[in-house]
């Protein structure tokens, strides 16, 4: 039941698309383009499409990923950091509309997630190292900043955001939006390249994946890696408007002491998560997925199934440290095993009905 497997492994990106297994009966050939943004590559291809009219659209979605990357960086010179300043500063800060969205979507999800998710926690993120390009090297944050951080209490909540004016009333709060950025900008590049008349396309970000438009009997099907090896936990045939994010231990990390420390935080220990090493989560937006994964993670063995009701997530994959993998009904109905089955037995875990979802203070 329990499977025996090597940690300290480390692994690359959680997805990648698993190759060969569309019908290629399109006339246009598949046009493929790679973005840079918060790190990551992200890779759009699509299909059926004229070229001149993939090309302008991926123009558009490019433009809109390099606003992003200045607007959201955590760490970078742009709107997100004058914004921080701003609230460390006690004042107020007017954003971009795009960016003012972005913070109502988070709070909401917080509240959803019971903080577990909480883009508020950007000091946290930083003092363990992770607001660099690199992973960190070195010791965790001494007691004494770790108990600051905690005793600061930042959270979404603490933000009014009114039009595109931004106020916390806790200077604690540093907003760090890594946790659903990158389904969040899945979503808007989604959006653009349906603007743009795209009805059949795949975006594929490292840990994220979106698809666009009836892709009928020949969906896109990608492959969740194995965060233990270098193989397939199983395949997911998306269907359309459907997106796919994984969040873990195994790709931003320190090991010290013979302890993995994640850049995924417990806003409630103000410390990495324990004990997960990567969650999976199928809905139909990106930025819910994304966050999900997050707070599922740090929910943890126990308590995750009543947390994705909350959020409202049905489809979820868990793999803890010792390698058990816990699914949903809804995720066990999508998971395709490959080469030769599942690596591992899986138990399948009913998610509580009648959970009451928590309502966000206005602001
Ligand atoms: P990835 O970026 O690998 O897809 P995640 O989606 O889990 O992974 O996001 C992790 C990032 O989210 C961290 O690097 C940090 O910026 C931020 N973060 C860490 N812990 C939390 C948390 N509890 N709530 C919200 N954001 C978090
Ligand atoms: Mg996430």
């Amino acid at each position: 039941m329990r499977r025996r497997v090597a940690l300290g492994l480390g692994l690359a990106a959680a997805l990648g698309l698993a190759g060969g297994l569309r019908l290629l009966t399109a006339p246009a050939p598949d046009i493929r383009e790679t973005f840079y943004v918060f790190g990551t590559l992200v890779e759009i291809e699509t299909h059926d499409v004229p070229e001149a009219q993939a090309r302008d659209a991926m123009a558009r979605v490019g433009a809109h990923f390099r606003q992003m990357h200045r607007d959201w960086h955590a760490w970078a010179p742009g709107a997100l950091e004058s914004l921080n300043e701003a609230i460390a500063a006690g004042q107020s800060f007017d954003v971009d509309p795009g960016l003012a969205q972005l913070l109502q979507q988070g709070r909401a999800l917080a509240c959803r997630s019971d903080v577990l998710f909480d883009p508020a926690v950007g000091g946290m993120v930083e003092a363990w190292g992770f607001h660099a390009d690199t992973p960190p090297e070195g010791d965790p944050p001494a007691e004494a900043v770790v108990a600051k951080l905690l005793a600061g209490h930042p959270k979404m909540t603490d933000l009014t955001i009114a039009g595109t004016t931004v106020r916390s009333s806790n200077p604690a709060v540093q907003l760090d939006l890594g946790a659903y950025a990158k389904g969040a900008a899945l979503d808007l590049a989604a959006a653009d390249l349906t603007a743009a008349g795209i009805t059949d396309a795949v975006l594929n970000a490292g840990g994220g994946v979106q698809v666009l438009g009836d892709a009928g009997s020949r969906p896109w099907r990608v492959a969740i890696r194995d965060p233990f090896e270098w193989g397939v936990v199983a395949a997911v045939s998306l269907r359309p408007g459907e997106a796919l994010h994984t969040s873990g231990n195994y790709e931003r990390y320190f090991d010290k002491g013979g302890i993995r420390f994640s850049h995924i935080i417990d806003p409630r220990t103000a410390r990495p998560m324990q004990g997960i090493v990567s969650v999976s989560v199928l809905s139909d937006s990106g930025a819910l997925s994304d966050a999900a994964a997050t707070a599922l993670c740090v929910a943890g063995e126990q308590d995750w199934p009543r947390i994705a009701a909350q959020m409202g997530v049905t489809a979820v994959l868990m793999i803890t440290d010792d390698g058990t993998m816990l699914v949903t009904p809804a995720m066990m109905d999508r998971l395709e095993p490959v080469a030769g089955g599942f690596p591992a037995p899986i138990t399948v875990v009913d998610l509580p009905k009648d959970v009451a979802i928590p309502v966000c203070p206005a602001g």
